[in-house]
């Protein structure tokens, strides 16, 4: 067994307590003390992966360079470790029974009778040891997805129970993540529920390492020790996470907390250097004091629930803080934009970016708002649909092509300037089977994609079947839309903008996938501050 140490990381009471950034947080303090760290995460859905998921399940379906489609947890590993993360970081019981499956069919188990212990368990165990065998971490911190005691999720805890015991001391701990409710009426932080959920993994046979408790107020002494005595942990080992105003403080709070430390101490490793969080700080500190302030708009369909659009809003604030901007992100629901409406909810805006999507509803609107960016030199970030929507925009009202859509949309229209892919025509499944993961784009020279990424070649990511349809190339282009980026392998449209106007760009791929604390996307960065340009230059002409 290979050197890696490993820390699993269950929750328990509720969902939604922030184990991702509770892990994401751990791995950045173990970063930031010269470990090598990575995050795993382990779905107990039945889903093969997030791919097919509609965003209002779980969020946005993120993408990694390797073409995998994951939760959304694996963009917050990024994100904080300027790491990047591949398909072995996100497992799902869908893909674990889909491996065991496929070989019980090949007669890999030599006529055994197939079992969730120990086959289920066993491709468990073995897909949380890969990242670990691969030599390339020391430490992998594996989070397991629901509540403790949920039915789903009694093959992983099992699994850990197993790997524990197999590990043997020191080589892996157990963190538990739980909430100590306020009761308002008493007027009293509560621990029972943290008790019982200790116990319930305990009846599992796994014992707490570390509780790291959820809660609205300090945690005072007394608690703490009465945490520490009732859940047969240490003293120390009692660790607070307040609510915090951002995500991003709470590396720091852990770090004050020392999560850091009891954990290094659990997995007999040195503390080495105190954690260097300078970077990270000044990132914080122009973030929390900006000078300027903008408001975008993000227009999609699926702005009721916020994480579905999670990597393009973090994108915004590693950007902003980059500009020392507050951006102000104001959702608009694609579906409620008309003629008549327009007016009222973009008008104001300083920049509007019109987000990826699926399908049909909230199209129009789309299409109504690239519009009113493009003919009033509102300052326009397109991202693959949002892309999309541009090009049938332009080609419907600068062109005349009228009826001018997506096949995705309409597949009888007479001007699919939007149109499948030619890899897509034979594909039939929906899982797994978009155009997925990093690519190659070649920036042309003179354009603002260029002048923004300053390099002549650049790899992003895709999750996407349609594309821009190159028979209306050389009108769209002649008329002043421009195609800027292109894959120089297939000669694919990546990115189009318009010289015209003072900053308007699409993009087929997602720039917000990439987008990382210590390397803020450049795309974000050059949209916040044509934001800004935009807003100064109209508020002198109110004055003036
Ligand atoms: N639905 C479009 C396509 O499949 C855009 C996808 C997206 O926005 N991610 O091409």
């Amino acid at each position: 067994m290979a050197d890696t140490k490993y820390i699993f990381v269950t929750g328990g009471v509720t969902s939604s307590l922030g184990k991702g950034i509770i892990a994401a947080s751990l791995a950045k303090l173990l970063q930031a003390r010269g470990y090598k760290a990575t995050i795993q995460k382990l779905d107990p859905y039945i889903n093969v992966d997030p791919g097919t998921l509609n965003p209002y399940e779980h969020g946005e379906c993120y993408v990694t360079d390797d073409g995998a489609e994951t939760d959304l947890d694996l963009g917050h590993y990024e994100r904080f470790l300027n790491v990047r993360t591949s398909q072995a970081n996100n497992v799902t019981t869908g893909r674990i029974y889909q491996s065991v499956i496929e070989k019980e069919r090949r007669g890999e188990f030599l006529g055994k009778t197939v079992q969730v212990v120990p086959h289920i368990t066993n491709e468990i165990k073995e897909r949380i040891q890969i990242l670990g065998n691969s030599g390339e971490y020391d430490i992998v911190i594996t989070e397991i997805g629901g509540t403790v005691g949920d039915i789903e999720s009694l093959p992983y805890i099992e699994a850990v129970r197993q790997l524990m015991w197999e590990l043997g001391d020191y080589n892996g701990i157990v963190i538990h993540l739980t909430l100590v409710p306020y009761l308002s009426a008493a007027g009293e932080l509560k621990t029972k529920p943290t008790q019982h959920s200790v116990k319930t993994l305990m009846e599992s046979g796994i014992k707490a390492d570390i509780l790291v408790c959820r809660t609205e107020h300090d945690l005072s002494d007394d608690l703490r020790e009465k945490l520490a005595l009732f859940c047969n942990v240490k003293r120390e080992a009692v660790i607070q996470s307040i609510d915090a105003s951002t995500i991003y403080d709470v590396p720091n709070f852990m770090l004050r907390e020392g999560l850091d430390k009891v954990t290094l101490q659990k997995l007999n490793l040195p503390e080495k250097n105190h954690p260097d969080l300078e970077k990270w700080d000044a990132f914080l500190e122009r973030h929390k004091n900006p000078k300027y302030e903008v408001t975008i708009g993000l227009v999609g369909k699926y702005v009721e629930l916020q994480d579905s659009y999670k990597s393009i809003l973090e994108s915004f604030i590693h950007a902003g803080a980059e500009n020392e901007v507050r951006v102000n992100v104001e959702t608009v629901h694609s579906e409620y934009i008309d003629e008549e409406t327009i007016k009222n909810k973009i008008s104001h805006l300083d920049g509007i970016l019109v987000a990826p999507g699926f399908g049909e509803r909230g199209i129009e609107g789309k299409i109504d708002t690239v519009k009113y960016a493009r003919e009033n030199n509102i300052p326009f970030l397109g991202i693959c649909l949002g892309m999309q929507m541009a090009v049938i925009e332009f080609a419907r009202n600068v062109l005349g092509l009228k009826g001018a859509n997506s096949t995705e949309m309409a597949e009888e229209t007479s001007f699919p300037v939007i149109d499948l892919m030619e890899e897509q025509k034979s594909v039939t499944d929906k899982g797994g089977t978009m155009r997925l993961g990093a690519w190659k784009c070649a920036l042309k020279e003179n354009s603002l994609a260029r002048d923004i990424y300053g390099e002549e070649t650049i790899m992003e990511r895709h999750r996407h079947r349609y594309e821009f349809n190159d028979t209306y190339k050389e009108q769209i282009e002649a008329a002043g839309l421009k195609a800027t980026g292109y894959n120089p392998d297939t000669g694919l449209v990546e990115i189009v903008e318009l010289p015209e106007h003072p900053w308007f760009i699409g993009v087929q791929y997602h720039p917000e996938y990439k987008s990382t604390v210590a390397n803020p996307h450049p795309l974000f960065v050059a949209f916040v501050k044509a934001a800004l340009q935009y807003k100064k230059e109209k508020t002198s002409a109110t004055l003036a």
